[in-house]
């Protein structure tokens, strides 16, 4: 049976035979870069895992490869939060993630699960206690800061995971 009359269902594992060299390459191309990408990401996962408990790591700074810094990843390891009641907007520190946020200056009481309800002052850096700048990354899927650094000792936390 000739090439061009083979019945139209064996067609679904022919997809990328039929595609043109040009667009084989850049398959082939993102499969490296993806495969790259997986390699660096286990090679940095890597000495986080062999001590899971281990409250903080020093990160390589990316702009200069050369200074090392402090810093946390995960929002288990937030730093402290300074959050405007919701009732009052009186400022209310939350000291973790994890803990109640409760507004000593009237009635309110909001759990830790309420802190995107409510509007964030800033953070505070956990080494040097200054406020931190915050920011987002992905605005559209998160609404949580997803990473904070201090412009006054260098701290810097992420939400996750970004290189
Ligand atoms: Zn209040
Ligand atoms: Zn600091």
């Amino acid at each position: 049976m000739p090439e061009s009359t083979k019945p139209a269902t064996f067609r679904g594992g022919e997809v990328v035979n039929r595609l043109g060299p040009v667009q084989r390459i850049v398959i082939d191309r993102l499969h490296v870069v993806f495969d790259w990408c997986k390699r660096v990401y286990d090679a940095l996962a890597e000495p986080l895992r062999k001590d899971p408990d281990a409250p903080s790591f020093r990160l390589s700074s990316p702009e200069t490869h050369t200074t090392t810094i402090d810093g946390d990843v995960g929002w288990g390891n937030r730093p402290p939060a300074r959050i405007h009641c919701g009732r009052c907007d009186a400022l209310i520190d939350q000291p973790t993630s994890l803990d109640d946020i409760d507004c000593d200056h009237c009635v309110a009481e909001y759990s830790n699960e309420e802190f995107t309800d409510l509007q964030l002052a800033h953070l505070i850096c956990p080494v040097c206690g200054d406020r931190m700048e915050h920011g987002q990354r992905h605005p559209q899927t998160f609404d949580v800061p997803e990473w904070a650094t201090c412009h006054s000792c260098r701290y810097h936390w992420e939400f996750k995971h970004s290189y």
